[in-house]
């Protein structure tokens, strides 16, 4: 499982992830926007959350991961990336990989200091193509995983499965970080 607040350059290092590894990867913004794409009324209703920069509700969230794991072979390994977010997700989540006979193996954690973010949003904010990044839906979205995520970071630290990665850096040496981690 990927952890990290928006602009700490996770989804960059979980395409590496996936790539070396295979894995599938499950990222519940990617399949928001797919829905979006489509015009599903799952997507209508997400959109109406992600484009002031909160949360989709849970029992949405959950229901929509619940339905994708499902038709996911137990033996492939899946990197999770963006869920769970909130510490009703991360209990669904324990749940459910119950069900399907499997566990959390490893959480990691992309830790960037707040300055940093703040800088990087503002520059993503001016780039990007997605209707979630002007920079105030951004500093938005900092505050509400600071108000939800962060007691999820502590779920997995009880847990005794908790790695904190420093996610400033090249994108490479990140990346040997995490492989280390990972390893
Ligand atoms: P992401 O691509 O992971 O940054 O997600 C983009 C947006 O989708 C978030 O800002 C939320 O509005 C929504 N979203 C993605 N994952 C979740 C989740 N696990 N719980 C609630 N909302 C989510």
């Amino acid at each position: 499982m990927f952890m990290g607040p928006p602009g700490s350059g996770k989804g960059t290092q979980v395409r590496f992830l996936k790539e070396a590894h295979g894995w599938e990867h499950l990222a519940t913004g990617d399949l928001f926007r797919d829905h979006l794409r489509l015009g599903t009324p799952l997507g209508r209703l997400a959109e109406e959350h992600m484009s002031k920069g909160h949360y989709v509700p849970d029992e949405v969230t959950v229901g929509m991961v619940r339905e994708r794991l499902a038709r996911i072979p137990a033996s492939t390994r899946i990197v999770f990336d963006g869920f769970p977010r909130t510490v009703a997700q991360a209990r669904a989540l324990d749940e459910l990989l119950g069900q399907h006979g499997r566990r959390v193996g490893c959480v990691v954690l992309l830790e960037v200091p707040r300055e940093e973010l703040l800088g990087r949003i503002s520059t993503r904010g001016r780039s990007s193509a997605r209707s979630d990044d002007s920079p105030e839906v951004l500093a938005r979205r900092l505050e509400v995983y600071d108000e939800r995520t962060r007691p999820v970071v502590e779920h997995y630290e009880k847990a005794g499965l908790l790695r904190r990665i420093e996610g400033v850096g090249g994108v490479d040496e990140i990346r040997a970080r995490v492989a280390e981690v990972i390893a």
